[in-house]
């Protein structure tokens, strides 16, 4: 499903409204540029899963944990992190799929495996406040 917003609350509104079809056990890669809305998008689905705190960019943090109604909502940002990290160290592959919602922005720095079950979304950047956002469904 495609969808253009225009300011970060419909961008939240679109995560948000997806975010009631959304079962726990759900893995969700965020894929687009700096500045795409990824983490704005993460913040709709926090408040559509009732979480009470609204989800901000991890600085040195990989993980976030915001407890939800359908489970823990957690959000990983791989940002800075490169292909030769050694992913046995960290807990990705443990949430994978995970007993809440697991929201992963960078997924490329992640060589997997991943679930064979994972929804994409593809955010794009259309001037300084148009997004265009790509739910891919499995
Ligand atoms: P990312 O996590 O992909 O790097 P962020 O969500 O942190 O992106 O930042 C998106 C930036 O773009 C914010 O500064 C936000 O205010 C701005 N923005 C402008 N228009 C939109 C839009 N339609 N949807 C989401 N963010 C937007
Ligand atoms: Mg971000």
């Amino acid at each position: 499903m495609q969808h253009l917003t225009h300011s970060p609350e419909e961008t939240r509104a679109v995560a948000r409204n997806w975010a009631a079809s959304l079962e726990s056990g759900t893995v969700i890669q965020l894929i687009g540029d700096l500045g795409a809305g990824k983490t704005t998008f993460v913040q709709g689905l926090a408040e559509g899963l009732g979480c009470e705190t609204a989800p901000t960019s991890p600085t040195f943090a990989l993980l976030h944990e915001y407890p939800g109604k359908k489970g823990v909502l957690y959000h990983w940002d791989l940002y800075r992190l490169s292909p030769t990290t050694d992913w046995t160290q960290l807990d990705l592959p443990g949430h994978l799929p995970g007993d809440g919602i697991t929201v992963v922005e960078w997924p490329e720095r992640y060589p997997g495996p991943w679930p064979a079950r994972i929804h994409t979304v593809n955010l794009s950047i259309h001037g300084e406040t148009g997004r265009e956002i790509e739910i891919l469904n499995p």
